[in-house]
């Protein structure tokens, strides 16, 4: 009688392949299981955005979504056999922790004679399914993407004919786990959840901003992109659903923005060919790259004060928003990694921690690139100069006054180099922890020693 829908990156209706399949076997009983594994170490704000969204979710089923808390390995079966379904339905997973739960969970329920079926992905191709003509993995994002769209993806999933809804009793404790997420203390403002809020916002900045996306994505003093990754990231919308509006436009900003969620995709794939990647290099060149401890240091940057003024205001960003912008992303990292010559892992537990669309392969790929341990678009030796950077990509400064209030009363540019200026300092902000010039040459002359020894 029925099946149940295990709903975990999928929090939605429309799109949603698995729920189509389901659907088709009769009446659906969707399921969230919350798994104290993957909750503790989620870090709070993704919990509650996890937790905002599953809520969200819950209404749109008008109250008919089952939440339970548990090991999905004994929990799923356990609701399968209390609703009497034949089939258990998901979207596959292709994180490293998600392939190894999901074979479990097959197990266990094919001992009770219950179907494990996946159908679709997060992505809009399967990770794993771009390869080179020989079968092998594309290393590099510029041919992954070429190959990603001869690859091309089915339009987006009709709704499903005859959704009815099975009934089982709700779980009040499991629900207080939702309660407590959203009410811890500090907690930054979260984007609206569900799915509606995720696809009003996508039509807006299809109707406002995409027109300037390729201009002005690069620039953190503008709205310029579409702040879609939470909604990405929990799945309230599909990114072939983008894509399919994208379908007839030739423009240079559509363009872009295409290849910007092709790289979510090249990430994924990349995770999926090499699991291990998501906390060690993914190239061994730099295997032998000698790391500073640096702890002061490195709290320094956590707290965004390291008198470098775009760092720190991406930093704040950060704490004070859970997100932050993604050419700011890159000049954070690689000021941990090639000015305080700290290890990746340690910058990208902190994103994780605090980002709202906090994502294994985005964020340690993302790392990666920027450290020259990944894929290979970023030789190590190019070492972002904040300073630069920042006058670059936020010319008037306003980025670094919006979230660094130390800074401001200097006018324009100036925010960027309180130094050269006699009233600089006045407002307290901190005085630089190391020195750019001198941190750039000591990186260097690592990656020359850590090369030698390859
Ligand atoms: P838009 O510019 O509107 O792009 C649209 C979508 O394309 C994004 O929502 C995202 O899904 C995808 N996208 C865009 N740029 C990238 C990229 N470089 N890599 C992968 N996907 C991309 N993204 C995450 O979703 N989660 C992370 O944990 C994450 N960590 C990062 C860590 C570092 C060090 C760096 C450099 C980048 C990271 N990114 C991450 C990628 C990127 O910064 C964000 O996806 C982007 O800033 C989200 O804002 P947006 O939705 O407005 O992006």
């Amino acid at each position: 009688t029925g099946s149940v829908l295990w709903l975990r990156r999928d929090l939605r209706r429309a799109d949603h392949p698995a729920l189509v399949a389901a659907a088709s076997e009769g009446p659906v009983l969707p399921l969230v299981v919350i798994d104290a594994t993957l909750w503790e170490g989620a870090g709070v704000v993704r919990r509650a955005w996890y937790a905002a969204s599953v809520r969200a979710c819950a209404e749109a089923y008008d109250g008919q979504l089952v939440l339970r808390v548990g090991d999905p390995r004994k929990v799923v079966p356990a609701v399968a056999r209390e609703v009497g379904a034949q089939a258990v339905h998901v979207t596959r997973e292709s994180t490293p922790f998600g392939r190894r739960r999901d074979a479990q969970v097959e197990r266990a329920l094919s001992h009770r004679d219950i179907r494990f079926i996946s159908t679709g992905t997060p992505y809009a191709v399967g990770p794993g399914l771009v390869v080179k003509q020989d079968g092998a993995p594309y290393q590099v994002f510029t041919p992954f993407r070429a190959a990603w769209r001869d690859h091309g993806w089915p339009a987006p999933a009709g709704a499903p004919a005859n959704l009815a809804v099975a009934h089982l009793e709700s779980d009040r404790e499991a629900w207080s786990f939702v309660d407590d997420a959203l009410s811890v203390e500090g907690l930054p403002p979260l984007p609206e959840p569900g799915e509606a809020a995720a696809l009003r916002k996508w039509r807006e900045f299809l109707d406002g901003e995409l027109a300037a996306y390729d201009t002005d994505r690069d620039r953190p003093d503008r709205p310029g992109t579409s702040q879609l990754s939470p909604h990405l990231k929990v799945g309230a919308i599909h990114p072939r659903t983008l894509l399919a509006d994208l379908a007839g436009r030739r423009d240079r900003a559509a363009d872009t923005f295409v290849s910007e969620l092709a790289w979510r995709e090249f990430y994924a794939d990349v995770l999926w060919h090499n699991p291990s990647s998501a906390w060690r290099d993914l190239k061994p060149t730099l295997s032998g790259l000698a790391y500073d401890e640096a702890d002061d240091l490195v709290e320094a940057w956590r707290q965004g004060r390291t008198g470098y003024p775009i760092v720190d205001a991406g930093m704040r960003q950060l704490l004070a928003t859970g997100w932050m912008h993604n050419r700011v992303r890159m000049i954070t990292a690689s000021f941990l990694t090639k000015d305080l010559h700290v290890w990746w892992p340690i910058g990208a537990r902190h994103f994780l921690d605090h980002l709202v669309d906090g994502d294994l392969a985005s964020n340690s790929h993302g790392w990666q690139w920027v450290a020259g341990t990944g894929t290979d678009a970023s030789p190590y030796f190019r070492v972002f100069n904040p300073v630069t950077q920042g006058k670059k990509f936020d010319p008037d400064g306003a980025y670094v006054r919006r979230w660094v209030p130390e800074l401001a009363h200097l006018t324009g540019a100036a925010a960027h180099e309180p130094w050269t200026r006699h009233d600089g300092y006045a407002a307290g902000y901190c005085p630089r922890i190391v020195d750019h010039a001198q941190e750039r040459v000591d990186a260097l002359a690592r990656l020359a020693a850590a090369k030698e020894r390859v």
